[in-house]
């Protein structure tokens, strides 16, 4: 039999939009497979969701980047020629660096929010490729969630300049649409955390609305895992569980704010202001 010969030829938009897509529908599947899915698969599945969307993201970002000039991926513009740029043979840009030129060359800003989202997705993927990686699957679940939204937000608003290709289009909508069924899941499992977290502090710890009201502070604060406001710290026991992703923390590890009382992670230090007063802090400063 004849074998045809295919020409293989991606744009980096159309690689970018596939990896990311591949990540966002091993998460879908996750989801609809529920609890069919046996842990060597899961752990699989989000193995190479973090690698598939971190790569998604690094070829966006690089793809906006070629968009203002081409000498912008490579790592050391010194370096930049048109000849290694057509071969493909160049040291490009890491996503450090990426960043740091989308802001200054593109006009193009991230949160400081986004940033660490970002951040923390390229670390775990570090480990995941070098060494044994520990993680908590709710966590990574939620790293993964936030990952799609920022980069999904992150296209719409920064629209990409040369526009896109019949099949690009095709690919974000996908993209859009599995996005929006994680949304859903995600927000439903949110909330339930959140009533359980309540309920551990009412029925188990014997806390209740009247007690805040006499300073006695409601012992529930942001998971620095997930982020989710779903972490409830059991002195007695000297625990802190997060109900959302089942991040475990000794108790020590939090302390209440020295200026609003919130309780907060801070590995225990004494007096310390929680991120919000010391942002306030800052701004009046
Ligand atoms: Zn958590
Ligand atoms: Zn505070």
């Amino acid at each position: 039999m004849k074998r045809e010969i295919i020409e293989v030829e991606f744009s980096v938009l159309e690689n970018g939009f596939d990896f990311i897509h591949k990540a966002t529908k091993q998460l879908v599947d996750l989801q609809s497979n529920g609890t069919n899915v046996d842990v060597d698969n899961l752990k699989q599945a989000l193995k190479y969701a973090v690698l598939n969307l971190s790569s998604g993201i690094e070829l966006i970002f690089k793809h906006c980047l070629f968009d203002s000039h081409w000498t912008y991926v490579f790592q050391d513009m010194n370096k930049s020629d048109k000849e290694s740029l057509n071969k493909g043979h160049f040291i490009s840009v890491n996503s450090e660096t990426a960043i740091l030129r989308l802001e200054k060359f593109c006009e193009i800003e991230l949160t400081q929010k986004n940033k660490d989202t970002y951040k923390k997705l390229r670390e775990y993927r570090n480990k995941l490729e070098h060494f044994n990686c520990k993680m908590h699957v709710g966590a990574v679940e939620n790293l993964l969630h936030n990952n799609i939204s920022l980069i999904a937000k992150f296209v719409s608003e920064h629209a990409i300049k040369s526009g896109y290709t019949e099949k690009e289009k095709i690919m974000l909508q996908r993209i859009k649409d599995a996005l929006l069924l994680l949304d859903d899941y995600y927000e439903e499992v949110k909330n339930l955390a959140a009533s359980e977290a309540k309920h551990y502090i009412e029925g188990t710890l014997g806390i209740t609305y009247h007690d805040i009201q006499n300073g006695e502070g409601y012992p529930l604060c942001e998971c620095p895992e997930c982020d989710n406001k779903t972490l409830v710290v059991d002195s007695e026991k000297g625990i802190g569980i997060c109900f959302y992703c089942e991040s475990e923390y000794s108790a020590s590890d939090f302390n209440n704010c020295g200026i609003c009382g919130k309780l907060f992670y801070n590995h225990g230090e004494w007096g310390a202001m929680c991120d919000e007063c010391s942002e306030e802090k800052m701004r009046r400063e």
